[in-house]
C-alpha cells in the first residue's frame, strides 16, 4: 500500500531533504508518496518542523503520526490541535554535531584559549598552566540522547563528568543524579555546567541565582539546551560578580538574539546564533523512514514524545 507523507517545514528544508528522505523510504521498504502538498485528509504522516506551513493539524483526520525534524518540541507540544502521536528527532547527525561543539567549547574555556588568541601581545609570560581535565569537574544536566553522549566524550577526555536527569539514570563511568536533591550536588562545585535540558515546565528558569551561587566560583556556562533554562538577569549578575567566569550561550528566550540584548555586548558572554547541532538529512531521513516502516508494520514508533512531561 502506498502511503502519502507530507513535509511540512520550511520551503529551504525541502530541497535538501526531498532526495534523502525519497531514498531511505525506498530502502525501508515503504511504498510513499512524498510531497509537500497533499489534501489534509489524505496525508498518512506529517513530517514537521517549527515555523513551516503547519499549525493547525485539525483537518488532518487520517494521519497516523506526526514526525519531528528537530529534537526540542516545546512549541509543538503545546499545539492542542495535535493529537497524533508525536515522535521528535533523535539522529546520529545530531548528537555527533551537539559532541563536537560542546567538546570544543569545554575545552576552549579549561585550557583559556582565548586568553593566547586575544592576549598576544609580544611579552612572554609563563604564567598559568591549565589544569589537567582530571582536575575539573563538569557537569550535564539532561541526560538524554546529546547529554548523555556529551557525558561519555567528556569522560573520554579525562574530565570527571556528573550528569543530572529526571529519573535515575545508570551510565559507566559517569556519576548519575536526579530529582531535587540531586540537582543541588550535581551543580555544587561543578567547574563546567552543560545545559542539556529540553524546555519544559518543570526546568524553565532552572539556572538562577542560587544554582549558579552552587557552581565553583568562576565556572564556565555551556547552554546549547534552551534560552528559557536560564534566568538571563541572573547569568548576567553572576558573570559580572566573578561567580561565573563566561558563559557560551547558542540558545536564547527570543530568536533572533535581539540587536539591542545584552548578551551581545557582554565580555564574558559568547553568542552562537544556534548552531551547536541541526539535524543531519542523510541520517534523519533514515530514522523517519524507519518510523514509518514500523507504524505500517504495526510495531511501537521511536522516540515518542510524553506529551504529559513535554518532552
Ligand atoms: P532527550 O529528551 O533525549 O533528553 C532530555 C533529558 O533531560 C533527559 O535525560 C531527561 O530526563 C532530562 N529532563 C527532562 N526534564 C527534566 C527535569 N524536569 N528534571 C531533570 N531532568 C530532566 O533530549 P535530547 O538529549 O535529544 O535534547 C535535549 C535538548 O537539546 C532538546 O530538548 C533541545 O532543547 C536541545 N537541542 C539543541 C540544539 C541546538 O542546536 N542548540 C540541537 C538539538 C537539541 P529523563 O532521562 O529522566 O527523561
Amino acid at each position: 500500500m502506498t502511503v502519502n507523507v507530507l513535509f511540512a517545514a520550511q520551503p529551504n528544508r525541502w530541497a535538501e531533504y526531498q532526495t534523502p528522505l525519497t531514498d531511505a523510504l525506498a530502502q525501508a521498504g515503504v511504498q510513499a508518496n512524498l510531497s509537500t502538498d497533499h489534501a489534509p485528509g489524505d496525508v498518512d504522516y506529517v513530517v514537521y518542523a517549527p515555523n513551516g506551513p503547519l499549525s493547525d493539524f485539525t483537518p488532518y483526520t487520517r494521519c497516523k503520526a506526526v514526525l519531528g525534524l528537530w529534537a526540542g518540541v516545546e512549541d509543538i507540544v503545546i499545539n492542542d490541535t495535535l493529537t497524533q502521536p508525536l515522535c521528535r528527532m533523535v539522529d546520529t547527525g545530531l548528537e555527533r554535531g551537539m559532541v563536537e561543539w560542546v567538546t570544543g567549547h569545554a575545552l576552549r574555556h579549561h585550557l583559556s584559549i582565548d586568553q593566547h588568541i586575544h592576549g598576544q601581545d609580544g611579552i612572554w609570560r609563563p604564567g598559568h598552566v591549565p589544569p589537567l581535565a582530571a582536575d575539573r569537574p563538569v557537569t550535564v544536566l539532561g541526560l538524554g540522547a546529546l547529554g548523555r553522549a556529551c557525558c561519555l566524550a567528556l569522560t573520554s577526555l579525562g574530565f570527571p563528568v556528573t550528569g543530572w536527569s529526571r529519573t535515575q539514570k545508570s551510565i559507566p563511568g559517569i556519576r548519575c543524579l536526579a530529582g531535587d536533591a540531586g540537582l543541588r550536588a550535581a551543580l555544587s562545585g561543578a567547574e563546567i555546567l552543560i545545559l542539556l535540558l529540553p524546555l519544559t515546565a518543570a526546568t524553565e528558569n532552572v539556572m538562577n541565582a542560587d544554582r549558579f551561587g552552587l557552581l565553583a566560583r568562576g565556572a564556565t556556562l555551556l547552554n546549547p539546551g534552551r534560552g528559557a533554562l536560564i534566568v538571563d538577569n541572573d547569568l548576567i549578575a553572576a558573570l559580572d560578580n566573578g561567580q561565573l567566569d563566561n558563559a557560551t550561550l547558542d540558545v536564547f528566550r527570543v530568536e533572533p538574539l535581539p540587536a539591542d540584548h545584552p548578551f551581545w555586548d557582554h565580555p564574558k558572554v559568547t553568542v552562537t546564533p544556534h548552531i551547536a547541532s541541526e539535524t543531519r538529512p542523510g541520517t534523519a531521513s533514515r530514522v523517519i523512514a524507519e518510523n514509518i516502516m514500523r507504524a505500517e508494520a504495526g510495531m511501537p514508533l521511536l522516540h515518542v514524545v510524553d506529551r504529559a512531561q513535554g518532552y
